[in-house]
């Protein structure tokens, strides 16, 4: 018994939090379609690069994962900009670089294989990064929580 609690923790507390904004088309559409996009990007290059026949392999699976992590928490949530116009950039040096050179190869290719994303890609390319949300006064907060009670 003791032994199956000491198994499970040290996982429990790698495991990354689940991602749930960007599976949440409804209240999520922005973030739901770039995470479309980009994984329709992924499987282009992955297929055209790397020969993989379906799906993707490990390396461009741990990058599509990671992607879908950073998407998720987007400091700028639905009003995001595209990653490219970003003025966080939130990826690690690693990570930014190869979804560069996926995208760079992928991109031009989205227009013949998913014109519609391809499209929506470019017009939110367009639209410049918005005013970082401002972070809620810890004083104002917890008078609010206060004043609740
Ligand atoms: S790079 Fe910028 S836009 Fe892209 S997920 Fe990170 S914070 Fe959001
Ligand atoms: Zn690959």
């Amino acid at each position: 018994m003791n032994a199956d609690t000491h198994d499970t923790a040290p996982a429990a507390a790698n495991a990354s939090p689940p991602t749930r904004k960007v599976h949440d088309r409804a209240r999520h559409p922005r973030l739901a379609r770039e995470l479309t996009t980009i994984g329709a990007m992924a499987r282009i290059y992955c297929r055209d690069v790397h020969g993989t026949a379906a799906g993707l392999c490990a390396p461009c699976q741990a990058l599509m994962d990671y992607a879908t992590r950073r998407l998720d928490r987007c400091v700028f949530g639905d009003d995001k900009p595209t990653c490219a116009n970003c003025t966080v950039h939130c990826y690690n040096a690693e990570n930014r670089e190869a979804v560069r050179t996926m995208m760079r190869y992928a991109g031009p290719r989205m227009l013949w294989r998913h014109p519609f994303l391809a499209i929506a890609h470019v017009v939110d390319g367009r639209r410049p990064a918005p005013a970082l949300p401002k972070a809620k006064p810890a004083k104002a907060a917890a008078s609010a929580d206060d004043n609740g009670r």
